[in-house]
């Protein structure tokens, strides 16, 4: 397991040099990540703590090329009450912009923060509190998230509303620099947002292409949430729709599998990156550097 001081890892594909860059960890009840997937096979995979929670990562993305620095998912942010602290055992002794000082990029340096969608735990670190205003942290960045979910974050409704903080997308907006996405559009170059849904309203999940070299990596969000979860039946109970979260896993699990496509998982605390390769029936994993 990574370290408070340990550099952060990183991988070159192709053009992109990825590197993961930790927002620190937290704890979600196990059952709720796992399911319907029985206790007896989960525990053994991510054990529990005592009050049945297990640990799960923060891990956003950078990708470099030239002077793109594209920063993938948002981390959680330091604007907690103890309450949701204790709750959520988030711990960011380990955080983005202390990760970020590590690789030697600063906040100003960042060229586009691109969320996969808007829940609490994934757009965070977006905004600074600066007196009583919240600012966008990435002053000279593109801010892109999927349109349908900055319409769920600031409208949520009451089945959704617990799972989004609109505060966070609202400084961002209020500052000019937030862009919705929609299926399928290119990002930026080489940069493609594929919005599914299944999760949440419209969770994507982020394809980078390696340009020349042929290879593609994918960050799966919360649509394969660790490297536990790369069976199709494994759906979160948090899903709203289970059943079209099962149709696209299946697919997106089947295309990656396909291309090797090298994974990028937000909330496994020990594999940031690894292939998800085919085993008869099911997905095995294959690791990486
Ligand atoms: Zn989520």
């Amino acid at each position: 397991m990574a370290t408070h001081d340990a550099a952060p890892q990183s991988v070159q594909l192709g053009d992109w040099k990825l590197t993961c860059i930790s927002d620190g960890t937290f704890r979600l009840d196990g059952g709720a990540m796992w399911g319907v997937v029985p206790a007896a096979l989960w525990r053994s995979m991510t054990p529990p703590a005592a009050d049945n929670t297990i640990q799960l990562a923060l891990n956003c993305f950078l990708a470099e090329r030239g002077s793109d620095k594209v920063l993938i998912e948002g981390g959680v942010g330091d604007r907690w009450e103890a309450k949701h602290l204790a709750m959520y055992h988030i711990d960011r002794g380990r955080n983005l912009e202390a990760s970020l000082a590590m690789v030697g990029v600063t906040a100003s340096e960042i060229t586009h923060a691109i969320a996969s969608h808007c829940h609490w735990d994934h757009i965070g670190a977006w905004v600074v509190k600066e007196g009583d205003t919240l600012l966008p942290r990435f002053p000279n960045a593109a801010y892109m998230a999927p349109q349908i979910e900055i319409e769920a974050a600031l409208h949520p409704d009451p089945v959704r509303k617990a799972s989004y903080r609109a505060e966070d997308l609202q400084a961002v907006l209020d500052a000019g620099m937030l862009t919705g996405y929609h299926d399928g559009d290119e990002l930026l170059p080489g940069i493609h947002g594929h919005v599914l849904g299944g999760h949440s309203s419209g969770v994507a999940v982020i394809r980078v292409d390696g340009g020349p070299s042929d290879q593609q990596a994918i960050f799966w969000a919360d649509v394969v949430p660790t490297t536990h979860h790369i069976q199709p039946p494994y759906i979160m109970a948090y899903d709203l729709n289970a059943e079209w979260s099962y149709n696209v896993r299946s697919e997106w699990l089947r295309r990656a599998s396909e291309g090797a496509w090298l994974g990028l998982f937000y909330h496994d605390p020990e594999v940031p990156f690894a292939r998800i390769v085919p085993d008869g029936r099911r997905y095995a994993l294959q690791p990486v550097g």
